[in-house]
Protein backbone atom coordinates (compact mmCIF):
# COMPACT_ATOMS: atom_id res chain seq x y z
CA UNK A 1 0.00 0.00 0.00
CA UNK A 2 1.06 3.59 -1.02
CA UNK A 3 2.32 4.94 2.62
CA UNK A 4 0.58 8.26 2.69
CA UNK A 5 -0.30 10.50 5.92
CA UNK A 6 -3.66 12.63 6.74
CA UNK A 7 -4.53 15.58 7.03
CA UNK A 8 -7.89 17.36 8.52
CA UNK A 9 -8.46 20.81 7.47
CA UNK A 10 -11.72 22.87 7.79
CA UNK A 11 -14.20 22.26 5.41
CA UNK A 12 -15.55 25.46 4.79
CA UNK A 13 -14.95 28.59 7.97
CA UNK A 14 -12.55 31.29 8.93
CA UNK A 15 -9.54 28.56 8.63
CA UNK A 16 -10.03 27.10 5.41
CA UNK A 17 -9.03 29.70 3.05
CA UNK A 18 -5.56 30.20 4.75
CA UNK A 19 -4.80 26.31 5.32
CA UNK A 20 -5.83 25.46 1.83
CA UNK A 21 -3.07 28.09 0.84
CA UNK A 22 -0.84 27.43 3.11
CA UNK A 23 -0.49 23.82 1.64
CA UNK A 24 -0.57 25.04 -2.01
CA UNK A 25 2.40 27.50 -1.03
CA UNK A 26 4.19 24.31 0.19
CA UNK A 27 3.98 23.28 -3.10
CA UNK A 28 1.43 20.73 -2.83
CA UNK A 29 -1.38 20.21 -5.23
CA UNK A 30 -4.75 18.69 -4.71
CA UNK A 31 -8.12 18.42 -6.68
CA UNK A 32 -10.38 20.57 -4.46
CA UNK A 33 -13.94 20.50 -5.87
CA UNK A 34 -16.84 21.46 -4.26
CA UNK A 35 -18.16 19.28 -1.35
CA UNK A 36 -15.42 17.07 -1.77
CA UNK A 37 -15.11 15.36 1.83
CA UNK A 38 -11.62 14.06 0.96
CA UNK A 39 -8.91 14.32 -1.50
CA UNK A 40 -5.38 12.99 -2.41
CA UNK A 41 -2.59 15.35 -3.15
CA UNK A 42 -0.95 14.56 -6.57
CA UNK A 43 2.43 15.57 -5.51
CA UNK A 44 3.39 14.73 -1.95
CA UNK A 45 2.09 11.59 -0.24
CA UNK A 46 -1.11 13.34 1.66
CA UNK A 47 -4.45 12.95 2.02
CA UNK A 48 -6.66 15.54 3.13
CA UNK A 49 -10.21 15.46 5.55
CA UNK A 50 -12.26 17.78 5.52
CA UNK A 51 -14.05 18.77 8.45
CA UNK A 52 -15.94 20.40 10.92
CA UNK A 53 -13.37 22.73 12.99
CA UNK A 54 -14.88 20.98 16.45
CA UNK A 55 -14.22 17.63 15.10
CA UNK A 56 -10.33 18.43 13.83
CA UNK A 57 -8.92 18.16 17.67
CA UNK A 58 -10.44 14.59 18.52
CA UNK A 59 -9.94 12.81 14.94
CA UNK A 60 -6.34 13.58 15.17
CA UNK A 61 -6.11 12.12 19.04
CA UNK A 62 -7.13 9.46 17.56
CA UNK A 63 -5.37 8.39 14.65
CA UNK A 64 -8.14 8.98 12.29
CA UNK A 65 -5.91 11.67 10.86
CA UNK A 66 -2.06 12.01 11.54
CA UNK A 67 -1.80 16.15 11.18
CA UNK A 68 -4.53 18.55 11.47
CA UNK A 69 -5.33 22.16 10.85
CA UNK A 70 -7.04 24.45 13.93
CA UNK A 71 -7.47 26.92 15.95
CA UNK A 72 -5.54 27.14 19.84
CA UNK A 73 -9.13 28.16 20.72
CA UNK A 74 -11.17 24.91 19.43
CA UNK A 75 -7.57 22.99 20.57
CA UNK A 76 -7.65 23.89 24.30
CA UNK A 77 -11.16 23.73 24.14
CA UNK A 78 -11.38 20.27 23.28
CA UNK A 79 -8.61 18.84 25.34
CA UNK A 80 -7.27 16.53 23.79
CA UNK A 81 -4.28 14.81 23.84
CA UNK A 82 -2.27 15.67 20.96
CA UNK A 83 1.34 17.87 19.80
CA UNK A 84 1.19 21.19 19.13
CA UNK A 85 3.78 21.16 15.52
CA UNK A 86 3.46 24.69 14.54
CA UNK A 87 2.18 27.98 15.34
CA UNK A 88 1.04 29.19 11.94
CA UNK A 89 0.26 32.40 12.34
CA UNK A 90 -3.23 33.17 10.69
CA UNK A 91 -7.23 33.18 12.21
CA UNK A 92 -6.09 35.13 14.95
CA UNK A 93 -8.62 36.25 17.38
CA UNK A 94 -9.30 36.71 20.88
CA UNK A 95 -11.71 35.61 23.26
CA UNK A 96 -13.66 37.98 25.62
CA UNK A 97 -16.07 38.53 28.24
CA UNK A 98 -18.68 41.27 27.27
CA UNK A 99 -20.96 42.61 28.83
CA UNK A 100 -24.49 45.08 28.01
CA UNK A 101 -22.75 48.26 26.72
CA UNK A 102 -25.29 50.87 29.50
CA UNK A 103 -23.40 48.29 32.39
CA UNK A 104 -20.82 49.85 34.79
CA UNK A 105 -17.95 47.37 34.93
CA UNK A 106 -16.11 47.58 37.75
CA UNK A 107 -13.44 44.43 37.73
CA UNK A 108 -13.62 40.31 36.82
CA UNK A 109 -15.90 40.42 39.95
CA UNK A 110 -18.76 41.73 38.47
CA UNK A 111 -19.01 37.89 37.32
CA UNK A 112 -19.48 36.63 40.68
CA UNK A 113 -22.84 34.65 40.75
CA UNK A 114 -23.68 35.65 37.29
CA UNK A 115 -24.79 33.88 34.17
CA UNK A 116 -22.26 33.48 31.17
CA UNK A 117 -23.13 32.31 27.84
CA UNK A 118 -20.46 30.81 25.74
CA UNK A 119 -19.43 27.83 23.21
CA UNK A 120 -15.92 27.43 25.37
CA UNK A 121 -17.17 26.22 28.51
CA UNK A 122 -13.50 25.00 29.30
CA UNK A 123 -11.86 27.49 29.09
CA UNK A 124 -13.80 29.79 30.35
CA UNK A 125 -14.08 27.52 33.18
CA UNK A 126 -10.80 27.53 33.87
CA UNK A 127 -10.40 31.18 33.91
CA UNK A 128 -12.91 31.68 35.86
CA UNK A 129 -11.12 29.32 38.57
CA UNK A 130 -8.27 30.86 38.26
CA UNK A 131 -9.50 34.35 39.35
CA UNK A 132 -11.33 32.87 41.94
CA UNK A 133 -14.83 33.37 40.80
CA UNK A 134 -17.90 31.40 40.97
CA UNK A 135 -20.58 31.86 37.57
CA UNK A 136 -23.12 29.76 36.11
CA UNK A 137 -21.64 28.69 32.67
CA UNK A 138 -24.46 28.33 30.36
CA UNK A 139 -23.02 26.67 27.11
CA UNK A 140 -24.84 27.29 23.83
CA UNK A 141 -23.64 26.17 20.50
CA UNK A 142 -24.11 29.82 18.47
CA UNK A 143 -25.55 32.82 18.32
CA UNK A 144 -23.74 33.68 21.92
CA UNK A 145 -23.94 37.49 21.23
CA UNK A 146 -27.75 37.69 21.47
CA UNK A 147 -28.12 35.72 25.35
CA UNK A 148 -27.90 38.64 27.12
CA UNK A 149 -30.96 40.69 25.10
CA UNK A 150 -32.84 37.52 25.30
CA UNK A 151 -32.48 37.04 29.25
CA UNK A 152 -30.65 34.08 28.99
CA UNK A 153 -27.51 35.29 30.60
CA UNK A 154 -25.99 38.52 31.95
CA UNK A 155 -23.05 38.45 30.14
CA UNK A 156 -21.27 36.07 27.18
CA UNK A 157 -18.02 34.90 26.28
CA UNK A 158 -16.94 34.65 22.52
CA UNK A 159 -14.68 35.01 20.08
CA UNK A 160 -14.35 39.01 19.13
CA UNK A 161 -12.25 39.80 16.05
CA UNK A 162 -13.05 43.90 15.63
CA UNK A 163 -15.24 43.85 18.42
CA UNK A 164 -18.36 45.12 15.49
CA UNK A 165 -20.63 42.31 16.22
CA UNK A 166 -20.76 42.55 19.59
CA UNK A 167 -21.60 46.11 19.39
CA UNK A 168 -23.70 45.78 16.96
CA UNK A 169 -25.40 43.79 20.15
CA UNK A 170 -25.45 46.00 22.38
CA UNK A 171 -22.48 44.52 24.30
CA UNK A 172 -18.98 45.93 24.97
CA UNK A 173 -15.60 43.74 25.69
CA UNK A 174 -14.76 44.10 29.48
CA UNK A 175 -12.05 40.51 29.60
CA UNK A 176 -9.62 39.13 26.85
CA UNK A 177 -9.31 35.27 28.58
CA UNK A 178 -7.38 33.79 25.51
CA UNK A 179 -5.55 34.75 22.21
CA UNK A 180 -5.55 31.91 19.79
CA UNK A 181 -3.96 31.26 16.34
CA UNK A 182 -4.20 28.51 13.61
CA UNK A 183 -1.53 25.47 14.40
CA UNK A 184 -0.74 22.26 12.99
CA UNK A 185 -1.03 19.64 15.66
CA UNK A 186 -0.41 15.98 15.26
CA UNK A 187 -0.94 12.36 16.75
CA UNK A 188 1.45 11.37 19.38
CA UNK A 189 1.88 7.91 18.12
CA UNK A 190 2.91 8.01 14.82
CA UNK A 191 5.11 5.64 12.75
CA UNK A 192 8.98 6.67 11.73
CA UNK A 193 7.60 6.71 8.58
CA UNK A 194 4.99 9.11 9.01
CA UNK A 195 7.03 11.33 11.15
CA UNK A 196 9.54 11.48 8.37
CA UNK A 197 6.47 12.85 5.92
CA UNK A 198 5.82 15.13 8.56
CA UNK A 199 9.05 16.33 9.06
CA UNK A 200 9.35 17.01 5.13
CA UNK A 201 6.12 19.29 5.46
CA UNK A 202 7.28 21.67 8.40
CA UNK A 203 10.29 22.00 6.15
CA UNK A 204 8.32 23.54 3.10
CA UNK A 205 6.02 25.18 5.94
CA UNK A 206 9.54 26.92 7.48
CA UNK A 207 10.43 27.86 4.70
CA UNK A 208 7.17 29.16 3.30
CA UNK A 209 7.44 31.58 6.46
CA UNK A 210 10.45 32.67 6.44
CA UNK A 211 10.18 33.35 3.26
CA UNK A 212 6.64 35.56 3.99
CA UNK A 213 8.50 37.59 6.94
CA UNK A 214 11.35 38.74 4.86
CA UNK A 215 11.85 40.70 1.34
CA UNK A 216 15.13 40.25 -0.88
CA UNK A 217 15.78 44.19 -1.33
CA UNK A 218 17.85 45.32 -4.72
CA UNK A 219 19.31 49.12 -4.74
CA UNK A 220 21.81 51.01 -6.92
CA UNK A 221 24.70 52.46 -4.85
CA UNK A 222 27.44 54.56 -5.45
CA UNK A 223 30.68 52.36 -4.89
CA UNK A 224 32.12 54.67 -2.37
CA UNK A 225 29.16 53.94 -0.32
CA UNK A 226 29.13 50.37 -0.89
CA UNK A 227 30.85 49.25 2.69
CA UNK A 228 28.22 51.66 4.45
CA UNK A 229 25.11 50.34 2.63
CA UNK A 230 26.72 46.62 3.73
CA UNK A 231 26.74 47.36 7.35
CA UNK A 232 22.73 48.54 6.86
CA UNK A 233 21.64 45.37 5.51
CA UNK A 234 23.71 42.41 6.09
CA UNK A 235 21.65 39.63 4.29
CA UNK A 236 21.74 36.02 4.65
CA UNK A 237 25.77 35.22 4.46
CA UNK A 238 26.29 38.41 2.58
CA UNK A 239 25.04 41.21 0.39
CA UNK A 240 25.38 40.54 -3.44
CA UNK A 241 27.48 43.33 -5.71
CA UNK A 242 27.11 43.84 -9.15
CA UNK A 243 28.46 45.89 -11.32
CA UNK A 244 26.01 48.65 -12.93
CA UNK A 245 26.98 49.49 -16.91
CA UNK A 246 27.73 53.34 -15.63
CA UNK A 247 30.84 53.68 -14.14
CA UNK A 248 31.26 54.26 -9.98
CA UNK A 249 27.67 52.27 -9.18
CA UNK A 250 26.81 48.94 -8.14
CA UNK A 251 23.99 47.09 -7.56
CA UNK A 252 23.87 45.62 -4.06
CA UNK A 253 21.02 42.65 -3.07
CA UNK A 254 20.08 41.37 0.10
CA UNK A 255 17.87 39.40 2.15
CA UNK A 256 16.20 41.45 4.89
CA UNK A 257 13.15 41.85 7.52
CA UNK A 258 10.51 44.00 5.97
CA UNK A 259 10.72 45.72 9.99
CA UNK A 260 14.83 46.07 8.97
CA UNK A 261 13.97 47.17 5.65
CA UNK A 262 11.97 50.46 7.40
CA UNK A 263 14.22 50.77 9.72
CA UNK A 264 17.31 51.72 7.75
CA UNK A 265 15.62 53.25 4.82
CA UNK A 266 16.47 56.35 5.76
CA UNK A 267 20.52 55.65 6.07
CA UNK A 268 20.20 53.66 3.15
CA UNK A 269 19.27 56.65 1.23
CA UNK A 270 21.44 59.09 3.60
CA UNK A 271 23.97 56.88 2.06
CA UNK A 272 23.47 57.49 -1.07
CA UNK A 273 21.14 54.08 -2.34
CA UNK A 274 18.56 54.89 -5.03
CA UNK A 275 16.05 53.23 -6.99
CA UNK A 276 15.33 50.79 -4.15
CA UNK A 277 13.11 47.73 -5.14
CA UNK A 278 11.77 45.54 -2.79
CA UNK A 279 10.55 42.14 -3.84
CA UNK A 280 8.34 39.45 -2.04
CA UNK A 281 9.66 35.51 -1.47
CA UNK A 282 8.16 32.94 -2.17
CA UNK A 283 10.64 30.51 -0.09
CA UNK A 284 13.41 30.86 1.92
CA UNK A 285 15.93 27.54 3.01
CA UNK A 286 18.69 28.81 4.83
P1 LIG B 1 -17.26 24.79 11.64
O1 LIG B 1 -18.46 24.81 10.77
O2 LIG B 1 -16.07 24.18 10.95
O3 LIG B 1 -17.52 24.24 13.00
P2 LIG B 1 -17.12 27.34 13.02
O4 LIG B 1 -18.36 28.11 12.70
O5 LIG B 1 -16.99 26.63 14.31
O6 LIG B 1 -16.84 26.33 11.81
P3 LIG B 1 -15.44 29.54 12.10
O7 LIG B 1 -16.30 30.73 12.35
O8 LIG B 1 -15.23 29.13 10.68
O9 LIG B 1 -15.87 28.28 12.99
O10 LIG B 1 -14.03 29.81 12.78
C1 LIG B 1 -13.03 28.85 12.78
C2 LIG B 1 -11.88 29.30 13.64
O11 LIG B 1 -11.32 30.48 13.08
C3 LIG B 1 -12.28 29.70 15.05
O12 LIG B 1 -12.33 28.58 15.92
C4 LIG B 1 -11.15 30.63 15.43
O13 LIG B 1 -9.97 29.92 15.77
C5 LIG B 1 -10.90 31.35 14.12
N1 LIG B 1 -11.70 32.60 14.03
C6 LIG B 1 -12.98 32.77 14.36
N2 LIG B 1 -13.39 34.02 14.15
C7 LIG B 1 -12.35 34.66 13.66
C8 LIG B 1 -12.14 35.99 13.19
N3 LIG B 1 -13.11 36.89 13.22
N4 LIG B 1 -10.93 36.31 12.72
C9 LIG B 1 -9.95 35.40 12.66
N5 LIG B 1 -10.08 34.13 13.10
C10 LIG B 1 -11.26 33.76 13.57
MG1 LIG C 1 -16.81 24.81 14.78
Amino acid sequence: MEQIIRIAVQKSGRLSDDSLSLIKECGIKFYNGTGKLKSTATNFPVEFLFLRDDDIPGYVADGVADLGIVGENELVEKDKDVLTLKKLGFSKCRLSLAIPKGEEYPGIHYFQGKNIATSYPKILGDYLQSQQIKAEIHEISGSVEIAPSIGLAEGICDIVSSGSTLLMNGLKEVEEIFKSEAVLIGNQDMADWKKAIVDKLLFRINAVQKGKSNKYVLMNVPNSSISRVIELIPGMRSPTILPLAQEGWSSVHSVLSEDQFWENIEELRAAGAEGILVVPIEKMVI
